[in-house]
């Protein structure tokens, strides 16, 4: 914040001399082009006898807040899927063949460009796919407060089954409130058994149509590409009873995927258009930063005018380089751009020193005051199987009428940073058990502002759980 010594004479109606004999007398040597800071300024203008009145700035007069459309305003747009699943089931190489199979003839011209998502045009309907696979990068963003996905799927290696990594996908789409098709991959090898497959996610309630349940099943190989077709067929048939739907007719809305600093671009960045159309020349901000669009690109390399919902655009003209998962939002001008990225940037560092904490056991109950049913989530890691389950048993038995202990995850192994973005996109404090942290993942949880909490005694846990809840239920007026 600063006002230039010839603009602020201007507004006190005093000649710029007069104001640089005053400041003279404070001690500072001025010229007339120089900017004062707000202090020095009011303290100034006092001395003219003016009370300086403080206009405070508030971004959300430019980013007005996202509002319902009016219906018919609405147009179907193409469904975003993320692919998740263990270590080595076949993420990639699922990625991979979709890509080299479906990319049509009919969009030709251009080789195919990793900008972070890519679309696919098939008979039955069309779709974009994110091409970080994992729950990491999923729940990652979801910590910052994107959320870009509408379908999950998850791949299970027909050969190995169920396992850590699967379970972690599953709930770490269950927490995000995302649809989940399972693609059982790998159906060329000779030691293929979907059926157990199938036997061991219907425990985790993804129990197969043909079962009586209501979790869609495709049997894929990666390799051969067998069952591609059918997969995405039931990708969009999901889409359609989720009847996504998105307003063109607006300003862009979307988040970034993907940023980088290109040698010879700049700072570039993908964005997913959610709501609304992107244009060459539009302004935006884009978390700290703001820009104006120089260009797009499609994901095919080709230079396009605009983006509407749910296309992955590669944008250039940022002034500095985004974070995957930075809200981005066209605004009306350069100006306006500039004055929030500012904006944040000074709240940014403020924040930076404040330093709190989002949930802890403590501060739970200030925070959810005015719900009628406070749910506490939870996410827990423990050194085995055994300590875990009794873990999580102890604590859901502390659930009340007004209390609910929610487990969004439970897990052995050492806390890892996807624990921790899974507590920090859930608003859930993270319980140790008999796990110790490593400093980076002290750092991580202190940068997330999430409570990790250590035991190793569970009657000590559950005290300090009841505790809290307690605390919840009794405000003290
Ligand atoms: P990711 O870690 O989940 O991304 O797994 P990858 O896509 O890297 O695949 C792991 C390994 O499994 C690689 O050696 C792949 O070639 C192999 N693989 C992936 N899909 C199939 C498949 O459908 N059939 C067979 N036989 N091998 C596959």
């Amino acid at each position: 914040e600063a006002i230039r010594l010839g603009d602020l004479a201007r507004q006190l109606g005093v000649k710029v001399q007069e104001l640089i004999k005053s400041l003279m007398q404070l001690g500072i040597m001025a010229t007339i082009n120089q900017s004062l800071d707000i202090e020095t300024a009011t303290v100034l203008a006092e001395e003219f006898g003016y009370e300086v009145e403080k206009v405070g700035f508030s971004e959300d007069e430019f980013i007005l807040p996202k509002e319902e459309d009016n219906p018919e305003a609405l147009e179907p747009r193409w469904p975003v899927v993320t692919i998740m699943g263990h270590v080595d089931h076949g993420k990639t190489s699922l990625l991979d063949a979709i890509r080299e199979s479906k990319i049509t003839t009919k969009e030709a011209g251009g080789i195919t460009q990793h900008i972070g998502a890519y679309y696919v045009g098939t008979d039955r309907g069309e779709l974009v796919f994110l091409d970080t696979p994992g729950h990491e990068a999923f729940t990652a963003m979801r910590a910052r407060g994107a959320q870009v996905t509408d379908i999950v799927i998850l791949v299970v290696a027909a050969d190995d089954g169920v396992m850590d990594q699967t379970r972690e996908a599953i709930n770490h789409s269950k927490a995000a409130g995302v649809p989940l098709i399972v693609a059982v991959n790998k159906m060329d090898k000779e030691n293929a058994d979907p059926e157990r497959v199938k036997r061991e996610l219907a425990e985790f309630d993804l129990v197969p149509e043909e079962w009586g349940g209501d979790t869609i099943y495709a049997y894929v190989s990666a390799k051969s590409h067998s069952g591609l077709d059918d997969l995405l067929e039931m990708v969009l048939l999901q889409a359609e009873v989720q009847e996504l739907k998105a307003n063109p007719a607006k300003r862009a809305r979307g988040h970034i995927v993907e940023a980088k600093l290109d040698k010879g671009r700049g700072a570039v960045g993908t964005v997913l258009v959610q709501e609304g159309t992107l244009h060459h020349g539009d302004a935006f901000v884009c978390g700290l930063y703001h820009g104006k669009v120089r260009a797009l690109f499609n994901d095919r390399g080709k230079n396009i005018k605009s983006a509407g919902p749910s296309m992955p655009v590669e944008v250039q003209g940022f002034d500095g380089v985004p974070e995957a998962g930075d809200e981005f939002v066209a605004v009306q001008d350069d100006k306006v751009a500039r004055r929030i990225a500012e904006e944040r940037q000074t709240k940014q560092r403020e924040k930076d020193l404040a330093k709190e904490t989002k949930v802890t056991l403590e501060s739970f109950m200030a925070a959810k005051a005015d719900e009628e049913v406070k749910s506490l989530n939870l996410v827990i890691k423990a050194d085995v199987q055994g300590s875990l389950e009794a873990c999580i048993e102890a604590v859901r038995k502390l659930s009340t009428d007004e209390v609910k202990v929610e487990i969004i995850h439970g897990g052995t192994g050492s806390i890892s940073e996807s624990d921790i973005m899974l507590a920090s996109a859930s608003s859930a404090v993270l319980i140790g058990f008999n796990v110790r942290p490593t400093a980076r993942i002290k750092d991580i949880a202190e940068q997330e502002k999430v409570d990790i909490r250590f035991y190793d005694v569970i009657y000590q846990m559950v005290n300090e759980v009841k505790d809290a809840m307690a605390g919840m239920l009794a405000p003290v007026v």
